[in-house]
């Protein structure tokens, strides 16, 4: 029986562990993929462009927006980010499940646009472990860490908008939760073509 692709949405604070659950998430699952975003922000040591993100100019992501080339985009810690439209729709259509790992702006309007997308926030056991996992990460300066802080209390009053939340305290366990969701959610009903299956 054919099944339509599922979208699935990750969100959560920096250095909450959501990349590590994607990693996790893909290395087990091989019929998952996960969509590469664009985004304006400068290139991190050990990031390579295509691979963890389309690093783009400004101009050039204003004109994916003008011309309807992103499925959705927000501005994050004043850059833009994007989910480019062509390849969600293609895997979708293929029947194949697409993760996308974005901010909580990219998330709602993904619910609007796809209602039976599914909305997963994955939150640190605590707020001080949280701090101390961006600051071994070595990746932001101390402002932009704060910065990051500050925007956690915000983000967290949005959890009941989401679908599932997931703590990660231990990878190996939160990766196990968000596969038992995404399992359940492949079973849907909605998401199957009964119709062409009986052929009626
Ligand atoms: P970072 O700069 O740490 O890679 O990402 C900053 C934030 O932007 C994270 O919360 C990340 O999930 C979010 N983000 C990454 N790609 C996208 C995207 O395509 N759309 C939206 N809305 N947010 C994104």
């Amino acid at each position: 029986m054919t099944r339509q692709g599922l979208l699935i949405v990750i969100s959560g604070p920096s250095g909450a562990g959501k990349g590590t659950i994607c990693q996790g998430l893909l290395k087990k699952n091989k019929d998952l993929c996960l969509s590469v975003s664009c985004t304006t922000r400068p290139v991190r040591p050990g990031e390579v462009d295509g691979v963890n993100y389309f690093f783009v100019s400004k101009e050039a992501f204003e004109k994916m927006i003008s011309e309807n080339e992103l499925l959705e985009y927000a501005r994050v810690y004043d850059n833009y980010y994007g989910t480019p439209l062509n390849f969600v729709e293609e895997k979708l259509s293929t029947g194949q499940d697409v993760i996308l790992e974005i901010d909580i702006q990219g998330a709602l309007q993904i619910k609007q646009k796809y209602p039976k997308g599914v909305l997963i926030f994955v939150v640190p056991p605590s707020l001080s472990l949280l701090q101390e996992r961006l600051t071994k990460r070595g990746t932001d300066s101390a402002e932009s860490i704060n910065k990051r802080l500050q925007c956690v209390c915000d983000e967290l009053k949005n959890t009941q908008r989401y679908d599932y939340l997931v703590v990660n305290d231990i990878v190996d366990n939160a990766v196990a939760q968000v596969e038992s969701i995404i399992n359940a959610e492949r079973c849907r009903p909605a998401n199957f073509d009964i119709k062409k299956f009986l052929d009626c």
